[in-house]
């Protein structure tokens, strides 16, 4: 018999102040709904029960990452999706000085880096001026930008490379694209091997920053409610993102086996990858 999550959610809703849903491979796989994603929200929706979209994808702005998915049937807002690219406000708010940096790709548009005010060029000539990079996603010439990011970090070992999204890749039907976190290992790799280590800075999941933000973002979302992150459930497809992002992070892992990750994989998973509850489908 299949665990599904929706039962799992009616028998126990009261344990949890909220649910953290990945997209990929959990609600949604090559941009159709899974089966039972839209009941399950549409569940939740009428319960009044909170829960938040939690996405490392950082190509898309929030706004268009709902418009994608209400396109292919699965009915989003905005406000409730908390993007990798989001937590760059926190960055920025630590560590950002005015400083102008070379930005690698898409960050979406309305684009977060503009929306965390961070200066950004995509100049290859101006890449001296920068105090560091952030790396996007989506459609950019590879070859060029990690040479000329290899140079520059061969040059600046100290200035940081910052990576909204730090999966290596992701699943579209069966095919995987690579995400920008295997760009960043890549060229970590290549670095390491003339002797430099770069200061990589991820913000996605399995990442603090991320997790970080959800109180902010859900308290703005149910203003009457309090939430502890010990009583919120980050569920997920993936071990290395969304089960050891939830374990590490405080919360409730809960692995679904509707994406990248088989039964046996999960069984044998140990320490902060290994899930607290396993379900078949949603
Ligand atoms: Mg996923």
């Amino acid at each position: 018999m299949k665990r599904r999550l929706c039962d799992f959610y009616r028998a126990h809703r009261e344990k949890f102040d909220a649910f953290l849903f990945d997209v990929d491979g959990t609600l949604s796989l090559a941009g159709s709904p899974l089966p039972g994603a839209r009941e399950l929200l549409a569940e939740l929706k009428r319960d009044g029960f909170p829960y938040l979209i939690l996405t490392n994808d950082s190509s898309l702005s929030c706004e268009e990452k709902a418009r994608h998915q209400r396109r292919h049937g699965l009915e989003v807002d905005a406000r409730e999706i908390l993007s990798a690219g989001n937590a760059l406000q926190s960055w920025a708010k630590k560590h950002y000085r005015g400083e102008l940096f070379f930005q690698c790709g898409s960050l979406g548009d309305p684009d977060f880096a503009a929306e965390a005010s961070i200066a950004t060029t995509h100049d290859f000539c101006r890449l001296e001026e920068c105090a560091g990079v952030l790396l996007g996603e989506g459609d950019y010439e590879w070859h060029a930008s990690i040479e000329a990011l290899f140079n520059y970090f061969l040059k600046h070992e100290t200035a940081p490379l910052v990576v909204p999204n730090p999966d290596g890749y992701w699943p579209w039907k069966d095919f995987c694209g690579i995400g920008s976190g295997g760009v960043a290992r890549f060229l970590e790799l290549l670095l390491k091997e003339a002797g430099k280590k770069p200061e990589i800075v991820y913000l996605g999941k399995p990442y603090a920053p991320i997790y970080e933000a959800v109180p902010e973002k859900l308290c703005a979302l149910y203003p009457k409610r309090e939430f502890s992150l010990a009583r919120i459930a980050g569920i997920g497809d993936l071990l290395s993102s969304d089960i050891c992002g939830a374990n590490s992070n405080g919360l409730v892992s809960i692995l679904l086996l509707t994406g990248l990750t088989t039964e046996k994989q999960s069984r044998e998973a140990t320490g902060d990858l290994a899930p607290k509850f396993i379900f078949d489908a949603l």
